[in-house]
């Protein structure tokens, strides 16, 4: 996965993929991915912030909002507390979904198995053709409650009956 990622290959992609964007590598971005390449699976910015010292919390949201236009980083969310972010699957070549728990806000890197994933393309390019959409990719959240919380759910929904 990630570990497996190069940094001198990150900083090419970045270089070209920002500069189609009319953006510049600066060194706040650049220590942004390399935060990324060394954590493992999606972080919070306050987990970037901790791995990393020398991001200014006053830049990282608009540097991560950038470098997500540019398709280098991926953001996981279902609302901006819980915001998740990680090398896009340009940097890592990984392609994978994501497990997001609604009671927490943990998300956890869930790979499919090829068969499923071309079943499931399959399935999305034909709902694609019946509008003329053109499909390029597919992102998936598997959205639902982690294990340490169904717990607490199951007894919630119980007390409430
Ligand atoms: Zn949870
Ligand atoms: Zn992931
Ligand atoms: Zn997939």
């Amino acid at each position: 996965m990630t570990d497996m990622t190069d940094m001198t290959d990150i900083i090419d992609v970045a270089l070209l993929k920002l500069r189609l964007d009319g953006q510049r590598f600066t060194v706040g971005r650049q220590y942004i991915l390399r935060a990324l390449s060394e954590l493992v699976g999606p972080v919070t910015i306050p987990m970037l912030l901790d791995h990393q010292p020398k991001l200014a919390q006053s830049s990282v949201y608009r540097n991560l909002a950038v470098l997500e236009h540019a398709g280098l980083v991926s953001k996981i969310a279902l609302g901006d507390d819980h915001a998740h972010y990680e090398l896009g699957e340009a940097l890592t070549k990984h392609h994978h979904h994501h497990f997001v728990c609604t009671s927490c806000g943990r998300v956890e890197d869930v790979t499919l198995a090829d068969s499923v994933e071309r079943a499931l393309d399959k399935a999305l390019q034909s709902a694609a053709d019946e509008v003329s959409f053109t499909l390029h990719h597919h992102r998936l959240d598997l959205v639902g409650l982690c294990s340490r919380c169904t717990g607490g759910a199951t007894k919630l929904r119980r007390s409430v009956k």
